[in-house]
Protein backbone atom coordinates (compact mmCIF):
# COMPACT_ATOMS: atom_id res chain seq x y z
CA UNK A 1 0.00 0.00 0.00
CA UNK A 2 1.79 3.14 -1.00
CA UNK A 3 2.05 5.99 2.33
CA UNK A 4 0.58 8.46 0.66
CA UNK A 5 -3.02 7.96 -0.76
CA UNK A 6 -5.63 10.86 -2.06
CA UNK A 7 -9.10 11.01 -3.12
CA UNK A 8 -9.45 10.24 -6.64
CA UNK A 9 -10.55 12.85 -9.10
CA UNK A 10 -12.85 10.36 -10.77
CA UNK A 11 -15.37 9.55 -8.29
CA UNK A 12 -19.14 11.06 -8.16
CA UNK A 13 -20.91 10.99 -4.56
CA UNK A 14 -24.84 10.99 -3.76
CA UNK A 15 -25.98 13.65 -1.64
CA UNK A 16 -26.38 12.38 2.49
CA UNK A 17 -29.07 10.63 3.57
CA UNK A 18 -30.23 9.04 6.79
CA UNK A 19 -29.75 5.15 6.37
CA UNK A 20 -32.96 4.14 8.85
CA UNK A 21 -31.72 0.48 9.37
CA UNK A 22 -28.41 1.79 10.40
CA UNK A 23 -29.92 4.72 12.42
CA UNK A 24 -26.28 7.31 10.25
CA UNK A 25 -26.01 9.38 7.72
CA UNK A 26 -24.38 8.13 4.64
CA UNK A 27 -23.41 8.22 0.90
CA UNK A 28 -23.00 6.29 -1.75
CA UNK A 29 -19.52 7.02 -3.68
CA UNK A 30 -19.53 5.51 -7.57
CA UNK A 31 -15.49 5.16 -8.46
CA UNK A 32 -15.59 5.37 -11.76
CA UNK A 33 -11.83 4.34 -12.38
CA UNK A 34 -13.38 0.63 -11.55
CA UNK A 35 -16.84 1.20 -12.01
CA UNK A 36 -17.49 -0.01 -8.56
CA UNK A 37 -20.12 1.51 -6.00
CA UNK A 38 -19.29 1.64 -1.77
CA UNK A 39 -21.98 2.92 0.72
CA UNK A 40 -19.74 5.03 3.55
CA UNK A 41 -20.77 6.74 6.52
CA UNK A 42 -20.72 10.30 5.87
CA UNK A 43 -18.32 10.74 8.70
CA UNK A 44 -15.99 8.59 6.62
CA UNK A 45 -16.47 10.92 3.63
CA UNK A 46 -15.75 13.71 5.46
CA UNK A 47 -12.39 12.40 7.05
CA UNK A 48 -11.84 11.45 3.30
CA UNK A 49 -12.53 14.77 1.43
CA UNK A 50 -10.53 16.61 4.37
CA UNK A 51 -7.33 14.09 3.33
CA UNK A 52 -7.29 12.65 6.77
CA UNK A 53 -6.63 9.04 5.33
CA UNK A 54 -4.29 7.43 8.06
CA UNK A 55 -6.85 8.30 10.55
CA UNK A 56 -9.19 5.37 8.53
CA UNK A 57 -9.47 1.74 9.69
CA UNK A 58 -6.66 -0.26 7.31
CA UNK A 59 -9.64 -2.60 5.77
CA UNK A 60 -11.54 0.29 4.53
CA UNK A 61 -8.32 1.84 3.08
CA UNK A 62 -7.34 -1.36 1.32
CA UNK A 63 -10.70 -1.66 0.14
CA UNK A 64 -11.42 2.01 -1.33
CA UNK A 65 -7.42 1.84 -2.84
CA UNK A 66 -8.52 -1.60 -4.48
CA UNK A 67 -11.62 -0.17 -6.13
CA UNK A 68 -8.91 3.13 -7.20
CA UNK A 69 -11.37 5.75 -4.53
CA UNK A 70 -8.59 6.22 -2.95
CA UNK A 71 -4.88 6.49 -5.27
CA UNK A 72 -1.60 7.62 -4.87
CA UNK A 73 -1.18 10.94 -4.58
CA UNK A 74 0.34 13.07 -7.05
CA UNK A 75 -0.70 10.22 -9.55
CA UNK A 76 -1.47 11.20 -13.23
CA UNK A 77 -4.99 9.85 -13.57
CA UNK A 78 -5.76 10.79 -16.75
CA UNK A 79 -2.90 9.53 -18.02
CA UNK A 80 -3.79 6.11 -16.60
CA UNK A 81 -6.93 5.75 -17.78
CA UNK A 82 -6.10 7.13 -21.02
CA UNK A 83 -3.45 4.32 -21.30
CA UNK A 84 -5.76 1.94 -19.96
CA UNK A 85 -8.06 2.57 -22.80
CA UNK A 86 -5.53 2.13 -25.53
CA UNK A 87 -4.08 -1.34 -23.88
CA UNK A 88 -7.68 -2.46 -24.23
CA UNK A 89 -7.90 -1.18 -28.05
CA UNK A 90 -4.68 -2.73 -28.78
CA UNK A 91 -5.84 -5.79 -26.72
CA UNK A 92 -9.12 -6.01 -28.39
CA UNK A 93 -9.98 -10.11 -29.03
CA UNK A 94 -13.02 -8.77 -31.59
CA UNK A 95 -13.16 -8.32 -35.13
CA UNK A 96 -16.11 -5.27 -34.83
CA UNK A 97 -17.97 -5.68 -38.49
CA UNK A 98 -21.14 -3.70 -39.01
CA UNK A 99 -22.66 -4.46 -42.43
CA UNK A 100 -25.46 -2.12 -44.06
CA UNK A 101 -27.32 -4.64 -46.53
CA UNK A 102 -29.28 -2.06 -47.81
CA UNK A 103 -29.67 1.95 -48.27
CA UNK A 104 -33.45 1.30 -47.85
CA UNK A 105 -36.01 2.29 -45.39
CA UNK A 106 -40.25 2.25 -45.10
CA UNK A 107 -39.56 4.76 -42.87
CA UNK A 108 -39.35 8.30 -42.94
CA UNK A 109 -38.41 9.51 -39.27
CA UNK A 110 -38.22 13.70 -39.64
CA UNK A 111 -34.95 13.22 -36.65
CA UNK A 112 -32.86 10.83 -38.67
CA UNK A 113 -30.59 12.33 -41.25
CA UNK A 114 -29.94 9.67 -43.87
CA UNK A 115 -31.13 9.56 -47.32
CA UNK A 116 -32.53 6.12 -48.33
CA UNK A 117 -32.23 4.69 -51.45
CA UNK A 118 -32.63 1.22 -53.44
CA UNK A 119 -29.49 -0.24 -53.19
CA UNK A 120 -28.50 -3.46 -52.01
CA UNK A 121 -24.54 -4.26 -51.00
CA UNK A 122 -23.81 -5.83 -54.68
CA UNK A 123 -21.92 -9.59 -54.10
CA UNK A 124 -19.00 -8.53 -55.70
CA UNK A 125 -18.99 -6.01 -52.87
CA UNK A 126 -19.70 -8.48 -50.69
CA UNK A 127 -16.72 -10.57 -51.51
CA UNK A 128 -13.98 -7.39 -51.64
CA UNK A 129 -15.68 -6.55 -47.70
CA UNK A 130 -14.81 -10.43 -47.33
CA UNK A 131 -11.09 -9.83 -48.48
CA UNK A 132 -10.20 -7.00 -46.54
CA UNK A 133 -12.02 -8.68 -43.38
CA UNK A 134 -9.71 -11.74 -43.72
CA UNK A 135 -6.83 -9.47 -44.01
CA UNK A 136 -7.20 -8.24 -40.32
CA UNK A 137 -8.11 -11.64 -39.58
CA UNK A 138 -4.10 -12.73 -40.76
CA UNK A 139 -2.37 -9.58 -39.42
CA UNK A 140 -4.52 -9.54 -35.72
CA UNK A 141 -4.76 -12.32 -32.86
CA UNK A 142 -8.97 -12.06 -32.86
CA UNK A 143 -10.43 -14.52 -31.02
CA UNK A 144 -14.07 -13.49 -32.12
CA UNK A 145 -16.02 -11.83 -35.15
CA UNK A 146 -19.17 -9.97 -33.94
CA UNK A 147 -21.08 -8.27 -36.85
CA UNK A 148 -23.83 -5.60 -36.59
CA UNK A 149 -26.23 -5.64 -39.04
CA UNK A 150 -27.25 -1.84 -39.56
CA UNK A 151 -29.07 0.48 -41.87
CA UNK A 152 -31.03 2.11 -43.34
CA UNK A 153 -33.72 -0.97 -42.44
CA UNK A 154 -31.79 -4.56 -42.93
CA UNK A 155 -34.14 -6.58 -42.20
CA UNK A 156 -35.01 -5.09 -45.92
CA UNK A 157 -31.81 -6.48 -47.00
CA UNK A 158 -32.69 -10.06 -46.14
CA UNK A 159 -31.19 -11.36 -49.47
CA UNK A 160 -27.81 -9.94 -48.14
CA UNK A 161 -27.92 -11.39 -44.57
CA UNK A 162 -28.82 -14.82 -46.68
CA UNK A 163 -25.65 -14.56 -48.68
CA UNK A 164 -23.26 -13.09 -46.63
CA UNK A 165 -23.63 -14.77 -43.48
CA UNK A 166 -22.40 -18.33 -44.54
CA UNK A 167 -19.31 -16.47 -45.65
CA UNK A 168 -18.35 -14.57 -42.88
CA UNK A 169 -19.32 -17.70 -40.39
CA UNK A 170 -17.09 -19.65 -42.55
CA UNK A 171 -13.97 -16.73 -42.46
CA UNK A 172 -14.44 -16.74 -38.65
CA UNK A 173 -14.33 -20.16 -37.91
CA UNK A 174 -11.11 -20.56 -40.71
CA UNK A 175 -9.38 -17.86 -38.58
CA UNK A 176 -10.55 -19.65 -35.15
CA UNK A 177 -12.88 -17.03 -34.22
CA UNK A 178 -16.05 -17.00 -32.62
CA UNK A 179 -18.74 -16.01 -34.77
CA UNK A 180 -21.74 -13.82 -33.17
CA UNK A 181 -24.06 -10.91 -34.70
CA UNK A 182 -27.02 -8.43 -33.91
CA UNK A 183 -29.42 -6.13 -35.65
CA UNK A 184 -30.09 -2.92 -35.42
CA UNK A 185 -33.77 -2.79 -36.95
CA UNK A 186 -36.90 -0.61 -36.63
CA UNK A 187 -38.47 -3.51 -36.32
CA UNK A 188 -41.90 -3.51 -38.68
CA UNK A 189 -40.87 -6.30 -40.71
CA UNK A 190 -39.45 -8.69 -37.41
CA UNK A 191 -42.24 -11.15 -38.10
CA UNK A 192 -42.48 -14.52 -36.03
CA UNK A 193 -40.95 -16.22 -39.13
CA UNK A 194 -38.08 -13.70 -39.81
CA UNK A 195 -37.12 -13.59 -36.36
CA UNK A 196 -37.15 -17.73 -36.46
CA UNK A 197 -34.90 -17.32 -39.12
CA UNK A 198 -32.20 -14.38 -38.33
CA UNK A 199 -31.72 -16.52 -34.58
CA UNK A 200 -31.79 -20.08 -36.00
CA UNK A 201 -30.08 -19.45 -39.65
CA UNK A 202 -28.01 -16.76 -38.93
CA UNK A 203 -26.57 -16.44 -36.02
CA UNK A 204 -28.03 -13.41 -34.88
CA UNK A 205 -27.98 -13.24 -30.72
CA UNK A 206 -28.91 -9.65 -30.07
CA UNK A 207 -31.63 -7.64 -31.63
CA UNK A 208 -32.07 -3.90 -31.29
CA UNK A 209 -35.52 -2.42 -32.36
CA UNK A 210 -37.36 1.06 -31.70
CA UNK A 211 -40.58 2.66 -30.42
CA UNK A 212 -41.12 6.38 -30.01
CA UNK A 213 -43.62 6.27 -27.28
CA UNK A 214 -47.28 4.77 -27.38
CA UNK A 215 -49.51 4.67 -30.88
CA UNK A 216 -50.11 8.65 -31.75
CA UNK A 217 -46.76 9.86 -30.13
CA UNK A 218 -44.91 7.23 -32.19
CA UNK A 219 -47.06 7.06 -35.42
CA UNK A 220 -46.16 10.89 -35.63
CA UNK A 221 -42.63 10.25 -35.82
CA UNK A 222 -41.86 6.66 -37.18
CA UNK A 223 -44.44 6.14 -39.42
CA UNK A 224 -44.07 5.38 -43.07
CA UNK A 225 -42.81 7.23 -46.25
CA UNK A 226 -46.14 6.82 -47.12
CA UNK A 227 -47.53 8.29 -44.45
CA UNK A 228 -48.65 5.02 -42.87
CA UNK A 229 -48.75 4.13 -38.98
CA UNK A 230 -46.34 1.62 -37.59
CA UNK A 231 -47.06 1.37 -33.90
CA UNK A 232 -49.44 -1.75 -33.90
CA UNK A 233 -47.12 -3.76 -36.17
CA UNK A 234 -43.81 -2.85 -34.16
CA UNK A 235 -45.70 -3.45 -30.77
CA UNK A 236 -47.08 -6.99 -31.81
CA UNK A 237 -43.32 -7.91 -33.22
CA UNK A 238 -41.87 -7.23 -30.09
CA UNK A 239 -44.12 -8.71 -27.42
CA UNK A 240 -44.03 -11.98 -29.67
CA UNK A 241 -40.59 -11.97 -29.91
CA UNK A 242 -40.24 -11.30 -26.30
CA UNK A 243 -42.70 -14.33 -25.74
CA UNK A 244 -40.61 -16.79 -27.31
CA UNK A 245 -38.76 -19.14 -25.44
CA UNK A 246 -37.44 -20.84 -28.08
CA UNK A 247 -35.15 -18.21 -29.07
CA UNK A 248 -31.98 -17.39 -27.56
CA UNK A 249 -31.81 -13.72 -28.34
CA UNK A 250 -31.10 -10.87 -26.23
CA UNK A 251 -33.77 -7.83 -27.13
CA UNK A 252 -33.25 -4.51 -26.87
CA UNK A 253 -36.29 -1.44 -27.18
CA UNK A 254 -35.18 1.88 -27.38
CA UNK A 255 -36.84 5.04 -27.13
CA UNK A 256 -35.90 8.42 -29.00
CA UNK A 257 -37.04 11.45 -27.30
CA UNK A 258 -37.18 14.84 -27.52
CA UNK A 259 -39.74 17.60 -25.96
CA UNK A 260 -42.01 16.77 -28.34
CA UNK A 261 -42.65 12.88 -27.54
CA UNK A 262 -41.14 12.38 -24.00
CA UNK A 263 -44.66 12.34 -22.27
CA UNK A 264 -44.64 9.31 -23.95
CA UNK A 265 -42.15 6.82 -22.07
CA UNK A 266 -44.05 6.15 -19.04
CA UNK A 267 -47.37 5.06 -20.55
CA UNK A 268 -45.27 3.15 -22.88
CA UNK A 269 -43.07 1.54 -20.11
CA UNK A 270 -46.41 0.51 -18.62
CA UNK A 271 -47.82 -0.57 -21.81
CA UNK A 272 -44.59 -2.84 -22.08
CA UNK A 273 -45.35 -3.47 -18.18
CA UNK A 274 -49.20 -4.73 -19.09
CA UNK A 275 -47.68 -6.56 -22.33
CA UNK A 276 -45.74 -8.75 -19.93
CA UNK A 277 -42.43 -8.40 -21.40
CA UNK A 278 -41.05 -6.45 -19.10
CA UNK A 279 -38.16 -9.54 -17.60
CA UNK A 280 -37.68 -10.14 -21.21
CA UNK A 281 -36.25 -6.91 -22.94
CA UNK A 282 -34.25 -4.66 -22.15
CA UNK A 283 -35.59 -0.55 -22.21
CA UNK A 284 -33.61 2.42 -23.03
CA UNK A 285 -34.34 6.16 -23.48
CA UNK A 286 -32.23 8.34 -25.61
CA UNK A 287 -32.04 12.07 -26.11
CA UNK A 288 -32.52 12.91 -30.03
CA UNK A 289 -29.28 14.53 -31.30
CA UNK A 290 -27.57 15.78 -34.51
CA UNK A 291 -27.20 12.77 -37.28
CA UNK A 292 -25.72 15.66 -39.68
CA UNK A 293 -28.50 17.87 -39.30
CA UNK A 294 -30.65 20.16 -36.72
CA UNK A 295 -32.43 17.26 -35.28
CA UNK A 296 -31.04 18.28 -31.71
CA UNK A 297 -32.86 21.48 -31.88
CA UNK A 298 -36.09 19.99 -30.61
CA UNK A 299 -34.21 17.72 -27.88
CA UNK A 300 -34.97 18.37 -24.07
CA UNK A 301 -32.43 20.24 -22.41
CA UNK A 302 -29.85 17.81 -21.01
CA UNK A 303 -30.86 18.05 -17.31
CA UNK A 304 -34.12 18.01 -18.15
CA UNK A 305 -33.83 14.80 -19.86
CA UNK A 306 -31.53 13.75 -16.97
CA UNK A 307 -34.11 14.82 -14.18
CA UNK A 308 -37.12 12.82 -16.42
CA UNK A 309 -34.85 9.58 -16.98
CA UNK A 310 -34.52 9.06 -13.24
CA UNK A 311 -38.82 9.40 -13.19
CA UNK A 312 -38.33 6.80 -15.82
CA UNK A 313 -35.79 4.44 -13.63
CA UNK A 314 -38.09 4.61 -10.72
CA UNK A 315 -41.16 3.63 -13.17
CA UNK A 316 -39.14 0.79 -15.01
CA UNK A 317 -38.28 -0.67 -11.45
CA UNK A 318 -41.94 -0.63 -9.78
CA UNK A 319 -42.69 -2.65 -13.26
CA UNK A 320 -39.87 -4.95 -12.73
CA UNK A 321 -37.66 -3.62 -15.24
CA UNK A 322 -34.07 -4.80 -15.11
CA UNK A 323 -32.45 -0.82 -15.08
CA UNK A 324 -29.25 -0.30 -15.82
CA UNK A 325 -28.29 2.72 -13.59
CA UNK A 326 -24.88 2.17 -12.79
CA UNK A 327 -22.57 2.46 -16.23
CA UNK A 328 -19.71 0.32 -16.72
CA UNK A 329 -15.81 0.92 -17.12
CA UNK A 330 -15.73 1.63 -20.79
CA UNK A 331 -12.08 1.41 -22.23
CA UNK A 332 -13.13 1.64 -25.79
CA UNK A 333 -15.78 4.04 -26.60
CA UNK A 334 -17.20 2.39 -29.98
CA UNK A 335 -16.00 1.37 -33.23
CA UNK A 336 -14.38 4.58 -34.75
CA UNK A 337 -11.08 4.15 -32.30
CA UNK A 338 -11.17 0.37 -32.74
CA UNK A 339 -7.86 -0.39 -35.30
CA UNK A 340 -10.09 -2.38 -37.62
CA UNK A 341 -13.37 -1.92 -36.93
CA UNK A 342 -15.28 -1.22 -39.65
CA UNK A 343 -18.40 -0.18 -41.25
CA UNK A 344 -19.60 -1.23 -45.20
CA UNK A 345 -22.43 0.91 -46.68
CA UNK A 346 -24.63 -0.88 -49.61
CA UNK A 347 -22.74 1.33 -51.93
CA UNK A 348 -19.04 -0.29 -50.56
CA UNK A 349 -17.92 2.70 -48.83
CA UNK A 350 -15.67 2.03 -45.65
CA UNK A 351 -16.52 4.18 -42.51
CA UNK A 352 -15.17 3.70 -38.61
CA UNK A 353 -18.81 5.91 -37.59
CA UNK A 354 -22.20 3.99 -37.87
CA UNK A 355 -23.47 7.69 -38.44
CA UNK A 356 -21.28 8.71 -41.27
CA UNK A 357 -23.34 6.61 -44.16
CA UNK A 358 -26.02 7.71 -45.90
CA UNK A 359 -26.02 11.23 -44.74
CA UNK A 360 -25.73 14.22 -47.34
CA UNK A 361 -24.07 16.64 -44.70
CA UNK A 362 -20.75 13.92 -44.56
CA UNK A 363 -20.56 13.80 -48.17
CA UNK A 364 -17.87 16.08 -48.49
CA UNK A 365 -16.11 15.85 -45.24
CA UNK A 366 -14.25 12.58 -45.85
CA UNK A 367 -15.42 10.62 -43.06
CA UNK A 368 -15.46 7.57 -45.18
CA UNK A 369 -12.00 5.91 -44.53
CA UNK A 370 -12.56 3.59 -48.09
CA UNK A 371 -13.91 1.67 -50.38
CA UNK A 372 -14.35 -1.59 -50.89
CA UNK A 373 -12.51 -1.76 -53.81
CA UNK A 374 -9.87 0.77 -53.35
CA UNK A 375 -9.03 -0.33 -49.98
CA UNK A 376 -9.05 1.28 -46.50
CA UNK A 377 -6.96 4.81 -46.08
CA UNK A 378 -6.01 4.32 -42.73
CA UNK A 379 -4.94 7.60 -42.24
CA UNK A 380 -8.45 8.89 -43.02
CA UNK A 381 -9.70 6.65 -39.82
CA UNK A 382 -7.75 9.01 -37.96
CA UNK A 383 -10.08 11.55 -38.29
CA UNK A 384 -12.12 10.00 -35.48
CA UNK A 385 -9.64 7.12 -34.16
CA UNK A 386 -7.13 9.69 -32.52
CA UNK A 387 -9.71 10.76 -29.98
CA UNK A 388 -8.02 9.32 -27.21
CA UNK A 389 -4.58 11.02 -28.01
CA UNK A 390 -6.59 14.45 -28.71
CA UNK A 391 -8.33 13.38 -24.82
CA UNK A 392 -4.90 12.69 -23.51
CA UNK A 393 -3.44 16.00 -24.79
CA UNK A 394 -6.67 18.28 -23.24
CA UNK A 395 -8.62 19.02 -26.41
CA UNK A 396 -11.95 18.00 -24.65
CA UNK A 397 -14.14 18.73 -21.78
CA UNK A 398 -13.43 14.82 -21.61
CA UNK A 399 -9.99 15.13 -20.19
CA UNK A 400 -10.93 16.42 -17.07
CA UNK A 401 -14.36 14.85 -17.00
CA UNK A 402 -14.65 12.43 -13.72
CA UNK A 403 -17.03 10.12 -15.95
CA UNK A 404 -14.37 9.64 -18.12
CA UNK A 405 -13.36 5.77 -17.19
CA UNK A 406 -17.46 4.35 -17.49
CA UNK A 407 -17.79 6.97 -20.74
CA UNK A 408 -15.15 7.04 -22.96
CA UNK A 409 -15.96 10.22 -24.52
CA UNK A 410 -18.68 9.04 -25.65
CA UNK A 411 -18.66 9.94 -29.21
CA UNK A 412 -15.49 10.95 -30.76
CA UNK A 413 -17.83 12.41 -34.34
CA UNK A 414 -19.94 14.72 -31.85
CA UNK A 415 -17.27 16.06 -30.49
CA UNK A 416 -15.47 16.85 -34.01
CA UNK A 417 -18.34 18.33 -34.89
CA UNK A 418 -18.93 20.80 -31.54
CA UNK A 419 -21.73 19.10 -30.02
CA UNK A 420 -21.46 17.51 -26.67
CA UNK A 421 -22.35 13.75 -26.65
CA UNK A 422 -22.05 13.35 -23.06
CA UNK A 423 -24.65 11.31 -21.30
CA UNK A 424 -27.48 11.40 -19.35
CA UNK A 425 -25.61 9.82 -16.37
CA UNK A 426 -23.52 13.01 -16.57
CA UNK A 427 -26.42 14.89 -14.88
CA UNK A 428 -28.16 12.54 -12.86
CA UNK A 429 -25.17 9.79 -11.88
CA UNK A 430 -25.57 10.97 -8.06
CA UNK A 431 -29.64 10.27 -8.25
CA UNK A 432 -28.84 6.93 -9.73
CA UNK A 433 -26.35 6.66 -7.20
CA UNK A 434 -29.14 6.85 -4.62
CA UNK A 435 -31.80 5.06 -6.92
CA UNK A 436 -29.33 2.08 -7.25
CA UNK A 437 -28.92 1.78 -3.36
CA UNK A 438 -32.79 1.52 -3.02
CA UNK A 439 -32.80 -0.70 -5.37
CA UNK A 440 -30.65 -3.09 -2.97
CA UNK A 441 -31.93 -2.63 -0.01
CA UNK A 442 -35.38 -3.78 -1.05
CA UNK A 443 -33.57 -6.75 -2.62
CA UNK A 444 -30.23 -7.70 -1.07
CA UNK A 445 -29.93 -5.48 2.21
CA UNK A 446 -25.81 -6.29 2.15
CA UNK A 447 -25.41 -5.65 -1.36
CA UNK A 448 -23.52 -2.33 -1.40
CA UNK A 449 -22.42 -2.22 1.92
CA UNK A 450 -18.38 -1.31 2.14
S1 LIG B 1 -18.53 12.79 -23.19
FE1 LIG B 1 -19.15 14.14 -21.55
S2 LIG B 1 -19.60 12.73 -19.82
FE2 LIG B 1 -18.39 11.61 -21.30
S3 LIG B 1 -16.28 11.86 -20.59
FE3 LIG B 1 -16.66 13.45 -22.13
S4 LIG B 1 -17.29 15.25 -20.94
FE4 LIG B 1 -17.51 13.45 -19.61
S1 LIG C 1 -18.12 8.29 -33.41
FE1 LIG C 1 -20.12 8.53 -32.42
S2 LIG C 1 -21.61 8.09 -34.03
FE2 LIG C 1 -19.62 7.32 -34.72
S3 LIG C 1 -19.59 5.17 -34.08
FE3 LIG C 1 -18.62 6.36 -32.46
S4 LIG C 1 -20.29 6.77 -31.03
FE4 LIG C 1 -21.23 6.17 -32.97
Amino acid sequence: MPESLELSHYHVVSPRFVDERAQAARRVVFATRTAEVRVLDDNLWQQIGAGRISEIDSTIVEDLAGIKLLVAAGENELASIVNQNNAAIDRNPVLSLVVCPTAACQLGCPYCGQEHTNRWLAEHHQTAFLAIAENKLRAGSYRAVQLCWFGAEPLLGMKVIRAFTPRIRRLAEQYGCKYTSRIITNGLALTSDRATELVKEYSVSNIDLTLDGVAALHNERRSMKNGRPTFDRIFQNLVALASRDDLDVEIKLRTNVDASNWQAVSPLIRMLADAGVQHRIGYYVAPIHSWGNDADKASLPREEFASHEIEWFAEMMLNGFDVGLIPPRKPIVCLAVQHDGMLVDASGGLFNCTEAPYVPTHQDDSLQTGDVTEGENRSARQKLGDFNTHVAAGKYPCSTCRMLPVCGGACPKGWLEGWRPCPSALDNMPDRLLLAYVSSIRSEPAAMAS
